[in-house]
């Protein structure tokens, strides 16, 4: 049986990870400290005998005697509310929360895969973003401490590969939604949602038209997985090539929830990326792996998560 380590694992990407990796029978240990993320995210899963979960921040050193596969590295908080609201933790989770899971690597010999993020490219100047991009990032501004923080874990993971032949995975994992966000998160699609089942307009940042590429959480964390079973060690994007405007994702989630489409202008946030979607090119190639889920099935399943969490 395969043993894994999910850091990040009661969070909303890194709890579907979880119950996929125990579908495919490994035994899965999950890390959280519970910053942003739920217990109730893994209540089902605390039945399950192959699964151990542990509160543990991973910018304290790791002290656990098991043997491991693989670990993948989501830990970190991700919506732009926490830029605001816990920059400093954002990078030091990011440094020496990533140091900390590549060492355990490096003692174990276990592949380390980490949740990087299509911020690596900045308010992109190129379009689609292809791997091969740079970026163009914002140090000092109010999304650097997430940017430039996975941009660190980025270059300490190539690091650790050189260095000491660490086996690496890097995702960078584009705009991902799905039942299991907060509700309070702050990011687009809990705030439509919990604005549209609340009868209140959708709040629009700047003139809406800047875009996103949504891809849904059960075919993310497939993609992680079939990136960790590779033999690539270079960043990988992954996510749903689809792009919308903010105008046309609010149609949608009020479509889904049947009502009128109501907006509320409000100022476009600091260095807010104007368009993003990813070229997944590589992964379709080299992993054979593509999202399947469509925007009107995601929206449809997401709804009813939010319509439980408003009831409760
Ligand atoms: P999330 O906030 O739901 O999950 C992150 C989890 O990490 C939470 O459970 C949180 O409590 C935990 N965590 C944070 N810092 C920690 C620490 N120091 N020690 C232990 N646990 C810690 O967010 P998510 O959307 O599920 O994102 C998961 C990962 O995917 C993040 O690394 C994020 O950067 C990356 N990502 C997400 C998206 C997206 O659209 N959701 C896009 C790009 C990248
Ligand atoms: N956005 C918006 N209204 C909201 C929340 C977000 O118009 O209530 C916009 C935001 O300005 C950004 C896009 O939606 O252009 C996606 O924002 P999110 O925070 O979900 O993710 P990110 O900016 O990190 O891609």
């Amino acid at each position: 049986m395969k043993t894994a380590l999910v850091a990040g694992g009661a969070g909303f990407i890194g709890s579907f990870l979880c119950e996929l990796l125990l579908e495919k029978g490994y035994k899965v240990f999950a890390i959280d400290n519970l910053v942003t993320g739920k217990r109730e995210n893994i209540e089902d899963l605390l039945k399950n005998r192959n699964f151990n979960w542990i509160e543990h921040d991973i910018t304290a050193p790791l002290h656990m005697n098991v043997s491991c596969d693989e670990i993948y590295n989501l830990a970190s908080p991700a919506s732009p509310v926490d830029f605001e609201k816990m920059p400093d933790f954002i990078l030091k989770t990011s440094a020496v929360g990533h140091l900390n899971l590549l060492n355990w690597a490096k003692i174990h010999s276990a592949k380390i895969l980490l949740a990087s993020t299509s911020e690596v490219y900045g308010d992109p100047l190129e379009h689609p973003q292809n791997e091969s991009y740079y970026g163009n990032v914002n140090c000092v501004g109010i999304r650097g401490c997430y940017d430039e923080g996975k941009r660190f874990a980025e270059a300490l993971s190539m690091a650790y590969k050189r260095r000491y032949g660490v086996n690496i995975r890097i995702a960078r994992i584009f705009n991902t939604y799905g039942p299991r966000m907060r509700p309070e998160d702050g990011r687009v699609i809990p705030n439509f949602f919990t604005q549209s089942l609340n009868g209140q307009p959708l709040t629009i940042y700047g003139d809406g038209k800047q875009t996103r590429s949504l891809c849904y959480v059960t075919d993310l964390v497939q993609g992680l997985f079939s990136l960790m079973q590779s033999e690539i060690e270079t960043p990988t994007n992954v996510g749903n090539p689809d792009e919308y405007t903010i105008l046309d994702i609010g149609k949608n989630v009020s479509l889904a929830c049947g009502v009128e489409f109501r907006t509320k202008s409000f100022p476009l946030p600091e260095n807010d990326p104007k368009q993003r979607r990813p070229d997944i090119s590589k992964a379709q190639r080299e992993l054979e792996w593509q999202p399947k889920v469509s925007l009107r099935e995601g929206l449809a399943s997401t709804l009813e998560f939010f319509k439980r969490s408003q009831n409760k």
